[in-house]
């Protein structure tokens, strides 16, 4: 299924030559009209946070300022970056394996939410805080996966290397309450079980959380103050136009709340934010049959957006038909009525769309591909093959 352009980016590409392509190419109006909706969908008492390792280019943190109420960091890198572009944003640190320069950089630059991982983790941060930080204990709890729609991607409830196993996260809480952990306050539970959820099984995942982490502070004795429920928000790349419920999951996250006064609930989606947001735009150099097939190689590939290699899907793109033909050879054209869009690499598994329907596609048109906002440029391995970087372009 295709999904067209918003007029900026359509009247941007009508600029851009063949020596500009693959291009990048983000509709910031768009992305904040989007998470402004978001937002809109959420009761108060919910923290929206972006998870930046979703796509953080500069001028999408700072588009997002002022809609979301922090941004989740999981690395120094990160930290460092988020903290360079929006300076006023509150940050959360979370991630596996902080080294104690990062946590002490982290410290330093005034972090004061932590989602720690780990028992060891908790102590090298109570070793190195000056000054009182809050903790949520990451917990690895069972998601009930017999209750997942196929499409998600279950974290929680097995084997990882992310947060801590239910009785983990109980001997976590008794230390804290002991000596030497007097400068963390133990604020309540982090989770991020699962991705590619629906509204309805995000609320369910969310109920189990809250309820397993109320039970957790009852048990201890301590208030319940903070319960983040991550992110994982569905994203469907089959269908563009499709969007997550936020409505319905606003509504009922406002239910959760009511049933736990004085709790607040944060949530940090990544691709659900910024997927839609961004285009990546291209030409055709070349068709080809191949043993009866048609392959289209474009102008790039995944070198630059790596995400329906790394997802096993098919990009959704449109065509842009370029009716100019400069060459006396006649033009090389899908003749099957679908066809497979590969890239420049020398490999295989350079695929950016596979076995697509088109109704036409010949050498020199143009392919924008869409949904290419999150997890796109930025975990791609942009130097196999050493083909030049695409440029971007920040619309808004
Ligand atoms: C990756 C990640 C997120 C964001 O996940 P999305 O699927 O992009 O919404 C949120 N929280 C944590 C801890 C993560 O690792």
């Amino acid at each position: 299924m295709s999904a067209p352009a918003t007029p900026a980016v359509r009247a941007l590409l009508d600029t851009l030559g063949s020596e500009q392509l693959p291009s990048y190419v983000y509709d910031l109006a768009d992305l904040r009209e989007h998470v402004g909706a978001v937002r809109a969908a959420l009761p108060e008492r919910v923290e929206l946070y972006y998870a930046a390792k979703a796509n953080p280019e500069a001028p999408i943190l700072a588009a997002l300022s002022g809609l979301v109420d922090g941004y989740e960091v999981s690395s120094g890198g990160e930290l460092a970056h988020v903290r360079a572009t929006v300076p006023q944003a509150p940050l959360a640190f979370g991630g596996p394996g902080k080294t104690p320069a990062e946590i002490a950089a982290a410290l330093a630059l005034g972090v004061r939410r932590w989602h720690v991982e780990s028992e060891q983790e908790l102590r090298l941060l109570a070793q190195l805080a000056t000054e009182p930080v809050d903790v949520l204990l990451r917990a690895n709890l069972p998601v009930g996966s017999g209750q997942l729609s196929s499409v998600a991607l279950a974290m929680g409830g097995r084997p990882t290397p992310f947060g801590l196993d239910p009785e983990q996260v109980e001997g976590c809480v008794r230390l804290l309450a002991g000596p030497g952990f007097e400068r963390l306050r133990l604020r309540g539970v982090h989770a991020h079980l699962a991705s590619g959820l629906d509204a309805a099984e995000q609320l369910a995942l969310a109920r189990r959380i809250v309820g397993w982490s109320a039970a957790l502070a009852e048990r201890h004795g301590f208030e319940l103050a903070e319960v983040n429920v991550g992110g994982g928000m569905a994203v469907d790349y089959a269908d563009p136009t499709a969007r997550f419920d936020w409505k319905a999951f606003g509504a009922g996250l406002a239910e959760l709340l009511a049933a736990h006064p004085g709790l607040t609930l944060r949530i940090e989606p990544g691709r659900a934010l910024t997927a839609y947001c961004g285009w990546y735009a291209t030409e055709v150099l070349d068709v080809k049959r191949s043993h009866g097939e048609d392959f289209a190689v474009v102008r790039g590939g995944t070198h630059h957006l790596r995400t329906p290699a790394t997802r096993g899907h098919s990009q959704p793109f449109t065509v842009t038909p370029v009716e100019s033909w400069p060459h006396p050879w006649p033009r090389p054209a899908v003749g099957t009525g679908r066809v497979t869009l590969s890239g420049q690499l020398c490999t295989p598994k350079d695929v950016l769309a596979q076995d697509a329907p088109v109704t036409a596609l010949r050498a020199g048109d143009r392919v924008l591909f869409a949904m290419a906002g999150a997890y796109a440029w930025n975990i791609s391995h942009h130097e196999f093959l050493m083909h030049p970087r695409p440029d971007f372009h920040f619309l808004g």
